[in-house]
């Protein structure tokens, strides 16, 4: 379970990384909204810690970008701002959870996994196309009810051909979900992630369409 912590004070930031690494935590420290955005644009992290008094982008602005592009990452706010008007707008602007400084480090552990149950509680249903499941949410794959280890590209593109099972996805199609992690796209790079996802699930699971695109078959019998 991986946190970016987003804290411009450099004691504060600090106390926090160590403190959650040793609450089991793997974390993150960022020290201003911008730094955040780019972190958050480009990584998934199962939740933030947030100041709201940040240099360069605010943490409320941020908060507000974030949740304008969908970004549903739970976000607790960590705060000096103790006005019921300040909790408000903060609630309003999308965290999930407030609490004002100063914290001790184990009610924020448990605030977090309280976030953390509450986000798988209501994480998108499960995408299956036979016996592949997916969790967009966890970020999990499994295959004939193991799990599979996959990296996000690989699982960028496994997850756009089984939404699309049945349908074949040219090249291009595949190449817009792998722009968000990777804008200098090698030609071949979708051809070696179709590679390794047949090596690590089934050979199977992948048909190429030659001249076309790559298709997922959709399952000849829909069990009940
Ligand atoms: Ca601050």
């Amino acid at each position: 379970m991986r946190i970016l912590i987003v804290e411009d004070d450099a004691t504060l930031g600090d106390g926090l990384l160590e403190g959650l690494r040793q609450a089991g935590f793997a974390a993150d420290w960022v020290r201003d909204g911008a730094a955040a955005d780019r972190a958050l644009a480009g990584e998934s992290f199962a939740a933030v810690v947030l100041d709201l008094g940040l240099p360069r982008v605010d943490g409320r602005e941020l908060l507000r970008r974030l949740r304008a592009r969908g970004d549903r990452t739970p976000v607790l706010v960590l705060t000096s701002r103790d006005g019921v008007g300040d909790r408000i707008a903060g609630l309003d602007a999308g965290a999930d959870d407030y609490v004002i400084k100063p914290v001790a480090l184990g009610e924020l552990a448990a605030r977090l996994r309280a976030l953390l149950r509450r986000g798988a509680g209501e994480a998108a249903p499960v995408l299956r196309v036979g016996e592949l499941a997916i969790d967009p949410s966890a970020h999990r794959v499994s295959w004939r009810g193991e799990d599979v280890e996959l990296g996000p590209r690989e699982r960028g593109v496994l997850e756009a051909l089984a939404r699309a099972a049945g349908q074949v996805l040219s090249r291009e199609q595949l190449e817009e979900r792998l722009y968000e992690w990777d804008r200098a796209l090698a030609s071949n790079a979708i051809e070696v992630h179709v590679h390794h996802l047949r090596r690590k699930l089934a050979p199977e699971l992948i048909r190429t369409v030659r001249g076309v695109g790559y298709l997922m078959p959709r399952p000849a019998t829909v069990e009940s």
